[in-house]
């Protein structure tokens, strides 16, 4: 098979895995070496629907053994197959790089023949580019659960950021859907990655974990407590939300046409903002009774609407942490007022030569004792007004590869 058919037919199979966006490494070239890495570099490109684009993104084989209902590549799935030799991937990442089509290199696999028989094909694939060829340049790599020890430690060693993919919010719907996973097994090599390089006394490795949002009945509320949870335990820096797009027939899962749940992909990503930057617990977000996030406003203003009690708050007295959370201000808002107020007592005037966003803001906070929004009289009609400023999100955004009808979850 052309390296072109293999390179079609595995960059289309690993498109819809998200969780591929940079650490914070920051590696500067050096001589003999290709590459390096910038923070500022691979993690902010990302496609039009969300998806990092930077990076040759590309997995080693389709061929799999395990059976995941929601995947494209499971073993029961009669499509066309292809694996990369691990030179082929090195000479295509180099020659990628070296025409500026790309910035590092993401790099995931189904399972073949074995989890430790993958596991060192992509350890040889690592070893090769970072020796042989000198690339110096952002490599993330898929750690696949089962591996031995010592070759998940040598592949963390080499790569920038590691990741191992929960895919599915419960361990219920993974016995459904992924019989062959399960939560421990997934966060297993992410536990060794992350001793690992404790015990070297370095800076852990990035890790980040992506769950399909939609495929099962797990609210957002489970989704949310689950992520917080793996914040917590500091295993992981980002966890990515994919909307599930079926691609294969399953008693247990949505109908083929069903469209993927964007928007509410969208929304749990602002709340996994909330929660990462603006000190918000999950069960302030969402709890039992209000389990679904609200996906007509963002996160953020949803809970201020069903927090009326903490408004309005006074911008010339509040703390940080209770600025950010006034809808509509965003952290560089937020020191900006800091700043300034040290020097002056802020009136309405100030804020709006600052350039303050204050087309939401203005309905919870005062200025000097003076609510900002002058026209309200107290908070009845307040969500109609707020839903009348918000825009139509599009309920379908396009993908990079329209023609590649494929979806994989990958390890
Ligand atoms: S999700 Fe991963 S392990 Fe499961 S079938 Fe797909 S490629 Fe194989």
């Amino acid at each position: 098979m052309q390296i072109e058919e293999k390179l079609s037919i595995l960059s289309g199979s690993a498109k819809y895995d998200v969780s591929c966006s940079s650490s914070d490494s920051q590696r500067s070239e050096s001589f003999g070496s290709l590459g390096s890495t910038y923070k500022s570099g691979i993690c902010h490109a990302f496609s039009a629907d969300g998806r990092c684009i930077s990076l040759l993104k590309i997995l080693f084989t389709n061929q799999c053994i395990y059976d995941c209902a929601y995947c494209i590549n499971r073993s029961s799935n009669d499509i066309k197959r292809a694996a990369f030799t691990p030179k082929e991937i090195a000479e295509l990442t180099v020659n990628f790089y070296k025409r500026n089509y790309i910035e590092g290199l993401f790099l995931s696999s189904g399972i073949i023949s074995s989890e430790a028989h993958t596991m060192h094909l992509l350890l040889k694939t690592l070893k090769l580019l970072r020796h042989e060829y000198g690339f110096n340049g952002y490599i993330h790599v898929k750690l696949i659960p089962g591996a031995p020890e010592e070759l998940i430690v040598a592949v963390s060693k080499l790569a920038d950021r590691v990741s191992s993919n929960i895919e599915l919010p419960s361990e219920k719907s993974l016995v459904l859907l992924a019989p062959e996973k399960s939560r421990t097994k997934v966060f297993e090599p992410l536990e060794i990655a992350k001793n690992h390089s404790m015990e070297q006394g370095k800076t852990p490795i990035g890790m980040s974990t992506q769950m399909i949002i939609g495929a099962t009945p797990e609210s957002d509320f489970e989704i949310l407590r689950l992520s917080s949870a793996l914040y917590k335990k500091a295993l992981l820096k980002r966890v990515y939300y994919s909307a599930y797009i079926p691609v294969n027939n399953h008693i247990n899962l949505p109908a083929l046409l069903t469209p993927p749940p964007l928007l509410r992909e969208h929304r749990l990503y602002q709340a996994d903002w909330l929660m990462r930057f603006y000190h918000f617990r999950y069960d302030e977000i969402l709890d039992t009774q209000n389990a679904f996030l609200d996906e007509r406003f963002d996160s953020k203003l949803a809970w201020a609407l069903r927090n009326l009690h903490f408004f309005p708050i006074e911008i010339n007295r509040a703390d940080k942490e209770t600025l950010l959370r006034v809808p509509g201000l965003g952290i560089r808002s937020v020191h900006k007022i800091l700043y300034v107020r040290r020097q002056k007592r802020l009136s309405l005037r100030d804020l709006e030569n600052m350039k303050i966003p204050l087309k939401r803001a203005r309905y919870f906070i005062t200025v000097d004792g003076v609510i900002a929004a002058r026209e309200m009289r107290g908070y009845e009609r307040l969500e109609s007004r707020l839903l009348a400023l918000e825009k139509p999100l599009p309920h379908f955004q396009p993908t990079l590869f329209d023609q590649l009808q494929s979806i994989s979850g990958e390890i």
